[in-house]
């Protein structure tokens, strides 16, 4: 008896430490509250990465017993998530707004605008004065501006302002002589805006490409620049991910070979633009994989902007009677590039904002998709969807990408283009979301700010940034606080195919996470967009720690 009692504790010893050294690891994570976001919503306290993946989550009990590193760091109940992916976004294009425009956005009055260009033409100098982000939504008239006081403060450098939606630009006398732009042009899929019978400068849609066509092209060390600029500020807000919606060719292998460099560590889904050198190039080789960059999606334009009215509506505007909107295309034009897309086993994802043009598509998708599949064909912003087609996007497994952020920026003025009854079925992203049971949420970013907790907020509550309104805009459509943190995790993961590789904190997948302060499963709704992101992780490398 006695010898077992001695006897038994001793071996016992000799068989742990024989049958399960602890394997060392590049970092281990203690004491923090790890949202999971796997199937069932789990918890979490501790994980162990290892070459730039989760190797264990779990207690740190469990992750300490078998595991050691010369990295343990003790997060203190500090909160931890999925790294914040964007799945629509223009990450390269907000590069190129840092580096090349005024930011106009948020200005109330034409005046600071002015103050704001002549500030930046100080500044920038350089052959044509450009800007970004006016809202004539926002000034004291509320309506389109004309040209007269920009073309008499800056009367021999070419202006070109973008507003907010990209879908507009306001142009001095200067840029419309150079673009060779009178009362008489005419733009397909576009329009000048003319009053009494001149042009105002307003350039909807393909009209504005005219002037747009004209601005030199900036150089190859910009673009890099604007890259890295655009990398920094989006991983400051937690972002390790983002979808691209619709690039050239060169700016997908400037990626790709920055990428590779290791300057870029910015995981990017890059939707390529439908020009035929992008078609050429990357169809024939199929979908375009690294660890860094996947090229799979072909981006498209049904219609412009609900803002500018170049929405394609199916009944008029509210505001504008006998006007619809346009689609920017012929039908066959998307029917002959889908059909490459599927033939090539290609994603399609085509803007759509008016409940014409969703339709339009959805019907165009239909067609070729037939029934349920898995293709993951995507209509982004699904901003106004006729209450009958509603049910197409789970008919034909189409993907509903939304931008929380439209809706609270969009809805203290889109009831006058829609009229009171219309207007419920715009932003209706709960009932969009039981149409397949999931959906990926994005900020459109320059077009919103780009913090996914703007995007976390407004889809959970409904309000701008300011609080109003005081009871949220259309609450039947807020999300719930798991499913909002699901559309900028691991749903946005679904939306680009890469579900199994990130989008939630689990073994086997990228080290991609992101450290809060705040709990924003629990916390109340203002301290969201108060909560600070203490540090940003791609693939198990710290590419931002908050200075504290
Ligand atoms: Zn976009």
């Amino acid at each position: 008896m006695n010898r077992i009692q001695v006897f038994i504790p001793i071996l016992a010893s000799i068989v742990l430490s024989c049958n399960s050294p602890k394997m060392k690891v590049d970092l281990i994570v203690t004491n923090a509250l790890i949202y999971t976001v796997n199937d069932s919503f789990a918890v979490a306290e501790s994980f162990a990465v290892k070459d730039g993946k989760f190797l264990a989550v779990g207690t740190n009990d469990e992750i300490s017993a078998k595991y050691t590193s010369d990295n343990i760091e003790d997060y203190k109940g500090k909160v931890v998530y999925p790294g914040f992916i964007d799945a629509h976004c223009h990450f390269f294009g907000y590069g190129m707004n840092l580096m090349q425009y005024a930011d106009l956005a948020g200005i109330t009055d034409q005046e600071s605008i002015y103050l704001k260009l002549q500030e930046q033409q100080q500044k920038a100098g350089g052959e044509w004065l450009l800007g970004r982000g006016w809202d004539q939504n926002l000034w004291p008239e509320k309506e389109f501006p004309d040209n007269q006081r920009l073309s008499e403060l800056f009367p021999s450098v070419p202006v070109y302002l973008i507003r907010i939606d990209g879908h507009a630009a306001w142009c001095n006398a200067k840029a419309l002589e150079l673009a060779g732009i009178t009362e008489n042009t005419k733009v397909d899929g576009g329009e000048v805006l003319l009053k009494n019978g001149r042009p105002t400068g307003v350039l909807i849609d393909n009209a504005k490409e005219l002037v747009f066509n004209l601005i030199p092209a900036p150089s190859g060390e910009l673009k890099t620049k604007a890259l890295m600029a655009a990398q920094n500020n989006c991983f400051a807000v937690g972002l390790s991910s983002v979808t691209d919606c619709g690039l050239p060719m060169e700016i997908i292998l400037l990626m790709d070979s920055l990428q590779k460099q290791n300057e870029l560590k910015m995981c990017i889904n890059a939707m390529m633009d439908p020009s035929d050198e992008n078609l050429e190039h990357f169809l024939k080789t199929g979908p375009f994989k690294t660890d860094h960059l996947q090229v799979n999606t072909i981006k498209l334009y049904a219609d412009g902007a609900l803002g500018s009215r170049g929405a394609y509506l199916l009944e008029d505007y509210s505001d504008s009677p006998g006007n619809r909107g346009l689609l920017m295309n012929e039908a066959s034009y998307f029917e002959t590039i889908c059909q490459k897309a599927f033939d090539a086993n290609f994603q399609v994802a085509t803007h759509c904002i008016g409940d014409g043009a969703n339709r339009f598509i959805l019907n165009l998708y239909g067609k070729l998709l037939k029934g349920q599949n898995d293709r993951r064909w995507r209509i982004e912003h699904a901003q106004i969807v006729a209450p009958d087609d509603l049910q197409l996007f789970a008919k034909y497994s189409v993907i509903p990408s939304i931008q929380a952020t439209h809706a609270t920026s969009d809805m203290f003025w889109a009831d006058q283009r829609l009229g009171a009854d219309r207007i419920k079925s715009a932003y209706t992203y709960q009932q969009l979301l039981a149409q397949n049971g999931w959906l990926p949420n994005g900020t459109d970013f320059p077009i919103e700010a780009i913090s996914p907790l703007k995007t976390f907020f407004a889809s959970v509550c409904r309000k701008n940034t300011d609080g109003l309104p005081v009871l949220g805009f259309q609450m039947e459509n807020a999300l719930t606080r798991e499913q909002a943190l699901r559309s900028i995790t691991i749903w946005a993961a679904k939306s680009s195919f890469e579900e199994q590789k990130k989008g939630s904190i689990e073994p086997g997948k990228s080290a991609d996470f992101v450290v809060l302060d705040t709990d924003l499963m629990n916390c109340c709704d203002d301290a969201v967009l108060r909560a600070n992101v203490l540090k940003t992780v791609v693939k198990g490398e710290l590419v931002y720690n908050v200075v504290e």
